[in-house]
């Protein structure tokens, strides 16, 4: 992309703040949304990208765990949950967790990511016990578990502060928070797509509160539903707020809006241009956060290659059992051997290099 191209675009200026490193406004990225040349944008970002990470696409051995999608909340996106009882409701207890982490045969398996619905009755001790037993069997892994709702609903439940929530499950073993549950931060959004979740500022407390204790963390932004281009802005500037004051957040994950098996009652989530566009925006926004995340199970594989040129550095992982997003239609397989992750890196001219959960470099440099 020339600088002429850019220039012509209107885009010259913010171009050259972006590659010297200086912090984009909340109207440079509302220029960048609307730029009708989204090549124009992914170019920029990509050169970004670049800059920080050369060639290099992360991807890590991992395996997702669901313990359970009863929860206590409805929101208005989300095929995931199910009442106690009702049909497709599921809750796993601690044995049958752990048979399937015993299962598989990834020696190197190096994150665990834990998360399940806002379920009425497991208490905390359920999940310290939980986090202990997977510490035993696979003691080299990151544990990744619990989104901010999650950690939220065990501090209603208990009756104790979510920080005392964090520090037990850290002595249990607990090395990150998921990233999800963020959702769109502003109030009037949330409350027409999740009223009884976490509020915004309580989700970035809690977060903070992680971050005090020395774990660290992922966010996430949910697009493509009820909000504006000017709720993606706001809720990205909160995220980089917020990593200026505490500095724990790891990796950014856009996550589109899956529209099939939910209340919402869109037709469709956003388009691939769309997601694009929204992750290349993204990288040049969060200037402070290291990481973006093509996360291939709610992008869909091809879709998530394209990304790799259009800001995003990481792949996310071997998943092996996915629920949330295959339950609302993601159109993605279930899992990828470590080779297939690999050679679908390379076959978008990048290099792979393979992380663990805290994004180190495990075999070789990063390039
Ligand atoms: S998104 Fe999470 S908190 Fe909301 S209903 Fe689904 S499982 Fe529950």
């Amino acid at each position: 992309m020339s600088s002429d191209r850019l220039h012509r675009l209107g885009l010259g200026l913010i171009a050259e703040k972006a590659l010297a490193g200086e912090r984009l406004s909340t109207t440079d990225g509302e220029r960048l949304f609307a730029c009708p040349e989204p090549l124009a944008v992914g170019a920029l970002a990509h050169a970004v990208r670049r800059g920080r990470h050369g060639s290099a696409v992360y991807f890590v051995v991992n395996r997702h765990l669901n313990y359970s999608n009863v929860c206590v909340n409805r929101c208005r996106f989300c095929a995931f949950r199910r009442d106690e009882g009702e049909e497709g409701a599921f809750t796993h207890d601690l044995e049958a967790l752990l048979a399937k982490l015993t299962a598989m045969p990834e020696a190197r398996l190096s994150e665990i990511h834990v998360v399940g619905g806002c379920h009425p009755s497991l208490p905390l001790s359920f999940f310290e016990e939980l986090l202990r037993r997977v510490r035993e069997v696979r003691p080299k892994a990151v544990l990744k578990c619990f989104t901010a709702a999650e950690i939220a609903h065990l501090a209603r439940l208990e009756g104790i502060s979510a920080a005392e929530v964090l520090s037990r499950l850290k002595a249990a073993g607990l090395d990150m928070l998921a990233g999800g549950g963020a959702e769109i931060f502003a109030p009037e959004v949330r409350g027409r797509i999740c009223p009884e979740k976490v509020t915004g500022e309580d989700w970035l407390a809690i977060h903070a509160a992680a971050h005090g204790l020395g774990l660290r963390s992922n966010c996430t932004m949910l697009y493509g539903h009820v909000e504006s281009v000017a709720d993606r802005l706001e809720h990205l500037e909160a995220l980089r707020g917020q990593q200026d004051r505490t500095g724990g957040f790891t990796c950014f994950i856009p996550l589109p809006y899956q529209a099939k098996a939910n209340r919402l009652g869109l037709a469709h989530g956003p388009s691939g241009l769309d997601t694009l566009k929204t992750i290349a925006v993204s990288r040049l926004m969060l200037d402070n956060i290291v990481h973006l995340k093509a996360y291939w199970v709610m992008l869909g594989v091809k879709l998530a290659q394209v990304a790799l040129h259009f800001g995003a550095d990481d792949l996310d992982g071997t998943v092996v059992e996915e629920h949330i997003g295959r339950m609302a239609g993601a159109a993605s397989d279930t899992t990828f051997s470590r080779a297939e992750l690999t050679s679908m890196i390379i076959g978008c001219g990048l290099t792979p290099v393979e992380r663990d959960g805290a994004f180190r470099p495990l075999s070789g440099e990063a390039p």
